[in-house]
């Protein structure tokens, strides 16, 4: 029972790359051995420790539809193997052979896939001796490390996957309805991702979104990258920039863990392991801001070229839109990714990847939906004159893209990430070529003295530059506030002219009321017969009369007073 178990589990392990749905499938029956893994898996595994990623914000969804969120931990539930898995074997210490040296693989499909930049010579290597090859020994007992895989698979579903992907295409050309179709949930929430036409802003941004998906007991930690905005404005050109910077910054986030000296035996990968392009149905051809995309980002991040809404077109468009499409991206030298024919599997399993592989570019429809019919759960899009079921084969490639993409090359593209993109982005940066091939700086086989001097040369060009500016900013700032002060100057001269001017107007019609005033005296005195001066002793002397009298009147009353006082005896 738990053999079986332990198998089917393995099956979903390693050979999940049968198709099912649409009228394809092709299992393979359970082998009594346990399956070695792919070599792709193991070299992944092997560099890969029990180190979780790094904890953010994510949604916690599972597989058959219960999301449930976290926030700022990733939660991976391994605190216990998944029931499934195979049964913990006692594991005496195995004395394992060193491996061989790894022989360097051929980049693969030299046309498509980039090419690695030319590096500077380097010396011959000398002549090693021959590694004879180990001659196969039959054993007499069971040892037990035919159990390896198994220890590989559970370290694997213990520390689970991590995958990025990418979506690119103008709003509106049904990304976010296919990645919740890619992955059978609502990756992205209806809240926090509103319609196209809310969406759309004036410049690119990168938004990234983290779930947490589970199948079967295996988890994955799925990235998804979303670039709002992109050619969506008027003029699109430089709309690509953000975008490089951000699969760079990836690159390059993951090269400064791995050169730290205290670092993780497997840093965080959250590097962009496959980017979606979105064309839009339009039937003929590529715009030029595909073409210039997909030539900028085709050397640097896996894209797969996608036919969006592919239910607005019929078959036999759908066809010439495709061989146009590839026509293009052959004549403009664009890299795409190149599915690799074979993943491993033999028979009805590689017939099934190289049917599916000729479908490339994948027009597909995609629909947040479920209908009804015939007893049937149909994910699609109703129409009056019929259903376009996103899961058929016959209406679109969406099953071909998720079998392609999730089932059977996301190790692939993992590892085309990994040794051919990020190594090409590795080794620009340490030859110190920026991301156009360009070099930074001559620096290849000098001496180091003579760097140095050369790096002192240009730091001096440098200060002088810079003090020749500052001193440009000096003079014009001084040519500023002299001007500031003249104005000022202006200003108050302006003021104490105009005050000048009141007062002088004050003094001259002061005199003239003075002069008034003297005509006016002048004629009262004519007719009064009197002068002012008359006038005013006049009145002195009646002033003084008055106070006389009053004194007298005043010097009575208190004598009143004090007589009354000494009679009734109350002092004043
Ligand atoms: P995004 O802006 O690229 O993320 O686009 P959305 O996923 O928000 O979809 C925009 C509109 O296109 C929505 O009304 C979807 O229902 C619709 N849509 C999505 N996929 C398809 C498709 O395959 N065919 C058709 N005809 N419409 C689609």
């Amino acid at each position: 029972m738990q053999r079986s178990a332990l198998q089917s589990k393995r099956e979903l392990f390693f050979k999940s790359d049968t198709v099912s749905g649409g009228g394809v499938s092709a299992s393979v029956p359970p082998s009594a051995a346990p399956p070695a893994p792919p070599s792709t898996l193991k070299d992944a595994l092997s560099k890969r420790s029990a180190t979780l990623p790094e904890p953010q914000e994510t949604n916690h969804v599972e597989a058959n539809g219960i999301a449930t969120k976290h926030s700022n931990s990733v939660s991976v539930d391994v605190s216990k193997p998944p029931s499934t898995a195979p049964p913990p074997t006692p594991a005496p210490p195995v004395p394992i052979s060193a491996p061989p040296a790894p022989v360097p693989t051929p980049l693969r499909s030299t046309e498509n896939i980039m090419k690695k930049p030319e590096h500077p010579p380097v010396a011959p290597k000398p002549d090693l001796p021959k590694i004879e090859k180990p001659k196969t020994k039959e054993l007499d007992g069971y040892v037990g490390f035919a159990n390896l895989p198994n220890q590989v698979y559970r370290k694997a579903v213990k520390k689970g996957f991590e995958f990025t992907l990418m979506v690119v295409g103008e709003s509106g050309l049904g990304k976010s309805t296919l990645i919740n179709s890619l992955f059978l949930t609502e990756v992205y929430d209806k809240d926090k991702h509103p319609g196209p036409s809310l969406r759309v802003k004036k410049t690119v941004g990168v938004e990234t979104s983290v779930v947490l998906l589970k199948e079967n007991g295996v988890n994955l930690t799925l990235t998804i990258v979303d670039t709002p905005g992109f050619g969506d404005a008027v003029d699109n050109s430089n709309c690509w920039q953000p975008i490089i910077d951000f699969v760079e910054s990836k690159y390059e986030e993951f090269l400064n863990a791995e050169s730290r000296v205290a670092r993780k035996a497997a840093p965080p990968d959250t590097r962009v392991h496959c980017c979606l392009y979105f064309i839009a149905p339009s039937g003929h051809g590529l715009k030029p801001l595909d073409v210039e995309f997909m030539q900028r980002l085709g050397d640097k991040v896996n894209i797969i070229p996608v036919i969006a809404k592919a239910d607005t077109m019929t078959p036999e468009e759908c066809k010439d839109f495709k061989e146009q499409i590839m026509k293009e991206i052959g004549q403009h030298k664009i890299k795409i990714y190149d599915f690799p024919e074979s993943t491993g599997e033999e028979g009805d399993g590689a017939d099934v990847t190289k049917s599916l592989r000729a479908r490339v570019p994948f027009a597909v429809v995609g629909a947040n939906t479920v209908i009804e019919q015939d007893g049937r759960r149909i994910r699609g899009r109703k129409y009056p004159w019929g259903i376009a079921e996103v899961e058929n084969l016959e209406h679109c490639d969406f099953l071909a893209l998720r079998n392609m993409v999730i089932r059977t090359h996301l190790q692939d593209l993992k590892d085309v990430t990994s040794s051919v993109h990020y190594e090409n982005y590795r080794c620009r940066k340490l030859a110190g070529l920026s991301h156009d091939g360009k070099p930074h700086r001559t620096n290849s086989n000098k001496n180091p003295l003579a760097q140095m001097e050369e790096e002192k040369r240009e730091h001096d060009l440098k200060m002088e530059k810079m003090e020749s500016e500052m001193e440009q900013i000096f003079q014009t700032k001084v040519r500023d506030k002299r001007a500031k002060l003249k104005e000022s100057e202006a200003e108050l001269a302006r003021r104490h002219e105009a005050t000048r001017r009141a007062l002088e107007a004050q003094a001259r019609e002061l005199d003239e009321r003075q002069r008034a005033l003297n005509a006016e005296r002048a004629a009262w005195e004519r007719d009064t017969g009197l002068s002012l001066d008359d006038l005013r002793r006049r009145s002195l002397e009646a002033n003084s009369k008055e106070t006389v009298d009053g004194k007298e009147k005043k010097d009575k009353k208190k004598k009143d007073w004090s007589f009354k006082s000494v009679a009734t005896g109350i002092s004043i």
